[in-house]
């Protein structure tokens, strides 16, 4: 485990198995200096344990930095829940997540992913009270992580093209699931030119119909002479005909050094953990009990300026955006950990 390629000095990983219901988990709490682990619960299945670890630990580890650049109080986590959902998902499996949870303590606060629901964490809240999504509001979901893809391309057409409008830009979107396909509503009422790609056929036909979008097979999304590439599916290979990536899709770069290979080609990357914060702002408002829609998106919009802040930095240090943006994290839980072990000052009477 200490030399998996993927461990970043995680602070705690569990593995579960509950043979009453099947359950086979795997839950990585990557940080909690600047909090509780806030992340979703992921069900996929998995080819093997070790395809299922890779998963947790980077996603863990990415809800760690997306808390931290967006300042807020929070922890990053993440499980994954070995299975089909379509098959193997019982309410006996969820409650034994739930307990898995509960004995955390509140060090890992869990939330819907790929292959989970709000209603799945409604079935979890019967033997915890750590998870997301439990108010009233936060029940009715908001494409905020969309939302907030489409500020953070806001934000690098400012700064790539010197541009303050969409309209005509040519956007190339892989992938229209719950991100991909708000984000093209966002994309196409700012009158941006789509071309779109799913494995699904009839998604793509859908978005075709809606948008007025190009409609691509799979792979000749890499070909396209797109302004924007925005990769919204699972996984992402990037080329080097677009002037800027940003996308939803967590991990999009398979090791930190292609951020400079496409700094090199002259391509802004914004990093994914920026772009796609928008799960956690989202969770933030609810715990602070502002989650009407209008002020949920309204502080989802703080992506556009996150990312400008970032794309200016980098851009005056001749840094790639990533690089800046992990030196702001590294930063941030570096002084979170000073100010939890500097010893309290003696009381003076
Ligand atoms: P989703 O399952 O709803 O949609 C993914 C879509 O991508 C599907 O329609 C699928 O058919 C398509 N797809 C998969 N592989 C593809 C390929 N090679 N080419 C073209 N299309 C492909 O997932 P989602 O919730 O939209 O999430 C998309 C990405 O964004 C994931 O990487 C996810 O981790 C990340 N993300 C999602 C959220 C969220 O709030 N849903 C938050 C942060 C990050």
């Amino acid at each position: 485990m200490f030399h998996h390629p993927d461990f970043d000095d995680h602070e705690q990983v569990v593995f579960a198995r509950d043979v009453t219901s099947g359950l086979r988990a795997i839950v990585a709490i990557h940080s909690t200096v600047l909090g509780p682990a806030f992340g979703g619960c992921r069900m996929w299945p998995y080819r093997d344990e070790a395809e299922a670890l890779t998963d947790v630990l980077r996603l863990s580890r990415g809800m760690t930095y997306k808390a931290a650049i967006c300042e807020l109080p929070y922890g990053g986590g993440k499980s994954v829940i070995l299975g089909d959902p379509r098959q193997e998902k019982t309410p006996a499996l969820l409650r034994a997540m739930g307990q898995v949870v509960d004995r955390l303590g509140g060090r890992y606060i869990i939330a819907d992913d790929i292959g989970t629901t709000l209603d799945d964490l409604r079935v979890l809240r019967e033997v915890t009270a750590h998870t997301a999504a439990a108010t009233l509001a936060a029940r009715q979901p908001l494409p905020v992580t969309a939302y907030g893809v489409f500020q953070a391309i806001r934000a690098a057409v400012e700064h790539a093209l010197g541009r303050h409008d969409l309209d005509g830009l040519r956007v190339a979107v892989q992938g229209l699931g719950a991100v991909g396909l708000p984000l093209c509503r966002y994309l196409a009422d700012a009158g941006a030119a789509l071309a779109v790609t799913d494995l699904d056929e009839a998604r793509v036909a859908r978005a075709a119909r809606t948008f007025g979008a190009q409609l691509l097979a799979p792979d000749a999304i890499y070909g396209q002479a797109a302004d924007v590439f925005a990769p919204c599916a699972l996984g992402a290979v990037l080329n080097d005909r677009t002037r800027i990536v940003c996308g939803g899709a967590n991990n999009q770069l398979a090791e930190a050094r292609h951020a400079a290979a496409l700094a090199a080609r002259d391509i802004l990357f914004v990093p994914d953990y920026i772009a796609n914060a928008g799960g956690v702002i989202d969770f933030h408002q609810e715990r602070t009990g502002a989650d009407a829609p209008d002020a949920v998106l309204g502080a989802v919009a703080r992506i556009h300026d996150i990312t400008s802040d970032v794309l200016a930095r980098a851009a005056r240090a001749g840094e790639t955006p990533l690089r800046v943006a992990d030196r702001v994290v590294h930063e941030r839980l570096a002084a979170a950990r000073q100010r939890a072990t500097a010893p309290s000052r003696p009381h003076s009477d």
